[in-house]
């Protein structure tokens, strides 16, 4: 398949910008092939008028041609074959097997919303039938339900090229809602998002949506994201990222003159505790597991394990010397791009210069080749966690710090400490967390999900799955953006009161058309 390098409007391609850039395969720094074509701020104003216009009909399509056209994005997706595995990989290094899982679970979860748009009930429907004979005061009949909310921004991660990219969780949420979207295409995998692009646009064509439902513009500077964001058309924003890039945009949002919603999921360290008992029974084990766990992708996941709380007993150094040997194993793999590769890189430096609070107990196989990341295992002391707020930052990359306590008051006190991450994760026999029950009290303050004996990174896509956390690791703690709960990010409650049964949607109609379960005078029922 033939890239274009050009911006995909409404359907129509377009490369109006002087400014173009090429895609880096990161395993040996060699350009890839094709030019691509950063958007001028015309063509953006263009992708988000087209966006408001598609909103007047993409919105009254019903879940079933909803769900219909996800399927089919999905379907187009699995058709792009060999080409998108093959691009992908060479944009970002990582390796095929890891592509064609992602692009399983982005097929999974386009399938999973089509699931929810089909059976219906996820609007909320909530009807309080009127109460003409009420004293002192009638009630007049009220109903309400969840509505888009208008065309969306959607910002993708360079670290999953498919699940958090251009028909990624954002995407996939946003179009089960009723918006369109804007995908400002990620420059670290310029031929993905294309590929990507040509998929859903077929999908649009198969499945007769107006064609401004989608559309993807790809910059390399800042100008072009922020354009998105200011553009009055553009109802809300999902950005998945840096905490810089994320809270400049949140900012920027919050700055228009028509404030706007903004869902951004950014860093986080997704402490992990070791309790006693598991330390002393299953050290080897969770030694190795940690070790996968933090070096997995070459520790590219915002669900990484970057901080490992440990009690200083009897058990300690053999754990510390089992998985040091493992860090000391690890090749080094390579990192997503160069920006990525030296953030790391001073990220390390930062924590090694400061000998006096931080030890280096490990350092993974390192290699000169391309942008490759090599494992970094680190000791600190519950006191300097406590005292140094360095210490609980984000390292993208395969790098992890042992927090070491001196009493479970101490372990208890940088718990508290901890600012919001997106998980937090016990490793503990039945009596180690019947033990620390006031530490689960306190990490439930603090992460949008809860780990008991599995490590965080894989995050399933479900209904019940949580992927948020309070600030800094989103901006808005009160929702996920993965699993089908994200829906609502890009909705808003409507009200109808009094209102003729025939003019009601067809959610809230007196004798439920579509079947869905809807509170119904205070009780749940179809
Ligand atoms: P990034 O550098 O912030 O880039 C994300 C996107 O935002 C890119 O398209 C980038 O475009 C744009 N952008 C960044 N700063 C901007 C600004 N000031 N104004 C406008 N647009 C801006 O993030 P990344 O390096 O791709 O991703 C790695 C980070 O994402 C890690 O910190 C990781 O933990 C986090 N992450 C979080 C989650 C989660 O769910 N919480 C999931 C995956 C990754 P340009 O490059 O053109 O500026």
């Amino acid at each position: 398949m033939t890239l274009t390098g050009k911006n995909y409007i409404a359907g129509l391609v377009s490369s109006n910008g002087r400014i173009t850039f090429k895609g880096v395969n990161p395993s040996d720094a060699s350009e890839l092939s094709t030019t691509f074509y950063e958007a001028t701020t015309d063509e953006v104003n263009e992708a988000a008028s087209k966006a408001h216009e598609a909103f007047a009909t993409y919105r009254k399509k019903s879940g079933k041609e909803k769900a219909f056209f996800l399927d089919t994005i999905a379907d187009e997706i699995l058709n792009l074959g060999d080409a998108l595995i093959e691009r992908c990989s060479a944009e970002t290094g990582l390796p095929s097997g890891r592509i064609i899982s992602e692009r399983a679970r982005t097929m999974g979860q386009l399938k999973l919303f089509a699931t929810v748009l089909r059976e219906g009930s996820w609007v909320d429907a909530r009807i309080d039938t009127a109460l003409p004979d009420r004293e002192p005061l009638p009630r007049s009949d009220i109903r309400y339900m969840q509505k888009p909310l208008g065309a969306v921004g959607v910002f993708g991660a360079s670290n999953f090229p498919l699940a958090f990219s251009v028909a990624g969780g954002d995407t996939a949420s946003a179009l089960a809602s009723g918006c369109p979207v804007v995908v400002k295409g990620h420059p670290s995998h310029p031929g993905t998002c294309e590929l990507v692009a040509i998929a859903i646009n077929k999908a649009i064509e198969k499945t007769n949506m107006p064609k401004g439902v989608f559309s993807l513009v790809h910059g390399a500077s800042v100008e072009v994201g922020m354009a998105i964001v200011m553009h009055p058309n553009i109802k809300a924003i999902g950005f998945t990222g840096s905490t810089r890039g994320g809270m400049a945009i949140f900012q920027a949002a919050n700055n228009r003159a028509e404030p706007i919603p903004v869902y951004s999921e950014m860093g986080s360290t997704n402490p992990v505790f070791i309790l006693p008992e598991a330390l002393k029974e299953r050290s080897q084990e969770i030694a190795k597991e940690l070790a996968d766990s933090v070096t997995l992708g070459a520790g590219q996941f915002c669900t990484n394990p970057g901080l490992v709380f440990l009690n200083n007993d009897e058990n300690l150094q053999k754990f510390q010397k089992q998985t040091a040997k493992h860090f000391e194993e690890t090749e080094a793999k390579a990192m997503l791009n160069k920006g990525i590769k030296s953030a790391f890189d001073n990220g390390i430096e930062h924590l090694a210069n400061n000998k006096l609070e931080v030890k280096l107990l490990a350092k993974g196989k390192s290699s000169i080749e391309g942008f490759k990341g090599s494992a970094h295992l680190f000791e600190t002391t519950a006191k300097s966690f406590i005292l140094r707020d360095y210490l609980e930052e984000e390292n993208f990359g395969p790098s992890t710090i042992s927090v070491i306590a001196d009493s479970k008051e101490e372990l208890l006190a940088s718990a508290r400490k901890m600012k919001g991450h997106l998980t937090a994760t016990l490793f503990g026999t039945e009596n180690d967390l019947n033990n620390y029950t006031d530490l689960i009290e306190i990490l439930e303050q603090k992460v949008g999900r809860l780990i008991v004996n599995n490590f965080p990174t894989g995050v399933e896509v479900c209904h019940a799955m949580v992927h948020g956390g309070p600030f800094p690791a989103t901006s808005n703690s009160r929702s996920t953006s993965v699993g089908t709960a994200a829906i609502y990010r890009f909705t808003r409650p409507v009200c109808y009161q009094n209102f003729p049964e025939h003019l009601l949607p067809e959610e809230l109609k007196t004798d439920n058309p579509l079947g869905i379960m809807r509170l119904f005078n205070g009780d749940h029922k179809r």
